[in-house]
Formats: structure tokens, C-alpha cells, sequence
């Protein structure tokens, strides 16, 4: 029996999909973006649920992860939306993967790759991802003209699809969204002046699906909502969404200590009494209390981080982690180790074995950590992962 696990509840993605859905501008389709493992619940299940679901689109940011879902079933559209290389175009080709193109120069080495008569389809579905204000990939409006000619001679590559990706959606600024869907708009009325057409058009995430509806086009590219979160301030309560997701460890050492017992490395947790001290194996080589950098959101999240870290200067450790243990807020003791954690449970009544819930960010949960699977109340699978990357469960053998 593992010490630390996540349990998913596939129930609970599939009625977020459904609540997705209930929204949709009529002629729209849910795209699920299911790249970096699904967030971190597991791209192979939940890609599987969702497609017993009805979901006949999926996004990954790159090709191995498409080349996974293949092989584990996926039958419906698999887009690419990260770059791509040449040594991984003919694996994407033959698993009928649909490729984002952002650069003019990939086009006429696409269409050689894909005129090579050794190949069982020698043709390639691609998006063009347009530039709008993201700066990160896609073709600067400008492109268009140059990019109708180098479409014209290759006659491999199929355009079946133009998206772009916004920058500030999240952040509810309205004129930026707009700036960039305006830069979209004019881009593809420069295509269609040189002919070209693409068949489907999207640019929603889920931030801009919450909030413009009229933008929702042939796809809504969907995660954030999928896995139950809303994508940033302001959108709670738009849809009725819940958590698949609860990460869980159990006591493995328990001990009973003084007041003035000093805790963890570098000592900056002292007990204030005689209390029960636990340990918890899982620490930040599972990802417990990590979280990404981000630049402060303004005076008072910038104004939280400097009197956070001036109090840590005086030995005061603000926004220690906290567990749940029996229906209880526990405190973090101490520093978070690499693999073990202690907690302070007080006088609680609790033993050897008790199951804790922590608060474990998903992107960042160390993939080696099981995942297990409950769909209609019954639980349906276990991924375990031995070697890093790749599930060992032999249902999901990846040989
Ligand atoms: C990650 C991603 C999405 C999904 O964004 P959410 O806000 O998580 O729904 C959509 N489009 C692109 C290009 C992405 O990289």
C-alpha cells in the first residue's frame, strides 16, 4: 500500500465536459487540451473518458504526447500545438496527428517529408497558428501573403484549421482580447483574399469561452475548466464545476513531544506546547509546496511577497502549508522535505496509518505518484509509473 497517492475521479471531469458543453455557441465543439498529462490527472484516462463522453478533439503541446494517446485508442482528432521537428514528422504523419505550423520555413520541408512514397499517408491536416499578441509562436500577420505562396506549392500539407491563443484572457483585459482577435480576424480575410480557407477556426481558452461567447467559432480549446478550476479571478460561480482531484498521504511515524522541540532543517518551527508530532511521506520531490514563479499581480500581491519574506527574516514563516487530517486544518512543522513532511496534530486522536488530504498543486505532482482512477463509484484503474515518463501498468504499457 503506497504512503501518498491521488485519487481522480473521472465522474467528476466528464460532468465538467458536460457543463462545457451545456455552454457551447451552437456550431461549436469542446477541444480538451489534455498536454502535460491532463494537468496532471493522467492524459491516457482522462482522454478515454471524455471520448466515452462524446469528446472527438484533444490537444497536446507535443508530438510524443499525441503519439501516447494514439496508441492508447484515441480515435478522434489529436492536435499538436506546440513546434515540431522534422525527425518527428514521420511518426505524427503515420499516427494521423494534425501539426500546428507557425514558421513559413516548415512548410516546403513538411510537404518533402510527406511526399516520401514510403509513407502509408502522404498527407498532413495542419492549423495555422496565427501571432497576435502572445509572443510565442505563429505567423505575424504580415506572413500572409508569403504563407498563401508556400501553401501553394505544397501540396502534402492540408490546411484544415487557423487559431491563435490569447495572452490575457485570464486577466479579464478586454481590449488586449480584442486587439489580438481583431489581428486574427484581419489575417484570415487576407488568407481568404489569397484563397485559402480553413475549414475550422478557434481561439478560446477557457477564460475567453467564459467570457465571449460570440468568439467560440468551430472549437473551444478547454482544460483549465476540465480539470475544475477556473482560470483566474472573477469567473468563479460561471459554471458548476467540481474537483476530480484529491492528493493523499498517510501517517507513517507519529510521536508525542515536549514543548520547545525545534522541527525540520534549519530549526524554524519550534512546538508551543506538548503536542503529536507526524510524519508524512511526501515531500517537494513530489511536488508538495511547489508552486510556478510568478511576477506579482499588482501593489498588494507584490506587498504580501515582501512581508512575507521580511517576517521569514525574523524567523516568522507566513502561509505554512496545512493538511487536512480528519475533517481538521493541520499545520506544516517546519521545512518540507524532499521526500518526507511533518506535521503538528496537536492532541488530535489519530494513529499510525491515518489517511491525510494535502494540498498538492497538479502540474507539478511528480508523475511517479499513483494515480487512481473512480468512474460510476467503482475504481477503474491505478497508474504507476516506475521509471519517470512512462506507465508501467501493463493495461497502458507504452512499449
Ligand atoms: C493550454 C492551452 C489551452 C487551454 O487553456 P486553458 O486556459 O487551460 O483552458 C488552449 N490553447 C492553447 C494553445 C494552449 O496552450
Amino acid at each position: 500500500m503506497s504512503g501518498t497517492w491521488i485519487e481522480v475521479d473521472l465522474d467528476a471531469v466528464v460532468g465538467n465536459y458536460q457543463e462545457v458543453i451545456k455552454h457551447l455557441h451552437p456550431g461549436a465543439r469542446c477541444m480538451a487540451v489534455v498536454k502535460a498529462d491532463a494537468y496532471g490527472l493522467g492524459a491516457i484516462e482522462v482522454a478515454h473518458a471524455l471520448a466515452r463522453a462524446g469528446c472527438e478533439a484533444f490537444a497536446v503541446t507535443r508530438v510524443e504526447e499525441g503519439l501516447i494517446l494514439r496508441e492508447q485508442g484515441i480515435e478522434g482528432l489529436i492536435l499538436v500545438l506546440g513546434p515540431t521537428s522534422k525527425e518527428e514528422w514521420p511518426r505524427a504523419i503515420a499516427a494521423q496527428l494534425q501539426l500546428t505550423i507557425s514558421a513559413l520555413s516548415s512548410i516546403a520541408d513538411l510537404d518533402e517529408v510527406c511526399s516520401d512514397p514510403e509513407l502509408e499517408f502522404q498527407q498532413v491536416q495542419v492549423h495555422l497558428k496565427i501571432e497576435t499578441g502572445m509572443g510565442r509562436t505563429g505567423f505575424q500577420p504580415v506572413e500572409m501573403d508569403a504563407l498563401a505562396i508556400a501553401l501553394a506549392k505544397a501540396s502534402h500539407v492540408q490546411v484544415v484549421g487557423i487559431y491563435t491563443h490569447f495572452a490575457r484572457a485570464a486577466q479579464r483585459d478586454r481590449r488586449y482580447s480584442l486587439g489580438q482577435y481583431e489581428r486574427f480576424r484581419a489575417s484570415i480575410a487576407r488568407l481568404e483574399e489569397l484563397g485559402i480557407s480553413p475549414v475550422w477556426k478557434h481561439v478560446c481558452n477557457s477564460a475567453a469561452f467564459l467570457d465571449y461567447p460570440e468568439w467560440h467559432h468551430d472549437f473551444v480549446r478547454i482544460g483549465t475548466l476540465l480539470i475544475g478550476h477556473y482560470p483566474g479571478q472573477g469567473f468563479s460561480g460561471k459554471l458548476n464545476l467540481s474537483d476530480p482531484w484529491v492528493a493523499k498521504s498517510r501517517i507513517v511515524h507519529l510521536r508525542t513531544v515536549p514543548k520547545g522541540t525545534d522541527v525540520g532543517y534549519q530549526s524554524i518551527y519550534r512546538t508551543k506546547a506538548i503536542t503529536q508530532l507526524a510524519v508524512l511521506p511526501v515531500g517537494y520531490a513530489d511536488g508538495f509546496g511547489l508552486a510556478p514563479h510568478f511576477a506579482p499581480q499588482g501593489w498588494i500581491d507584490f506587498l504580501k511577497i515582501v512581508l512575507k519574506n521580511f517576517a521569514a527574516l525574523f524567523g516568522i514563516f507566513l502561509g505554512q502549508e496545512r493538511v487536512d487530517l480528519k475533517g481538521r486544518r493541520v499545520r506544516v512543522a517546519g521545512k518540507i522535505g524532499m521526500q518526507l513532511t511533518v506535521i503538528d496534530v496537536g492532541m488530535l486522536d489519530c494513529a499510525l496509518g491515518d489517511e491525510v488530504q494535502i494540498p498538492l498543486r497538479r502540474t507539478v505532482a511528480n508523475p511517479r505518484i499513483p494515480r487512481r482512477y473512480r468512474q460510476e463509484g467503482q475504481m477503474l484503474s491505478e497508474r504507476i509509473m516506475k521509471e519517470g515518463v512512462l506507465p508501467v501498468n501493463p493495461e497502458y504499457s507504452l512499449q
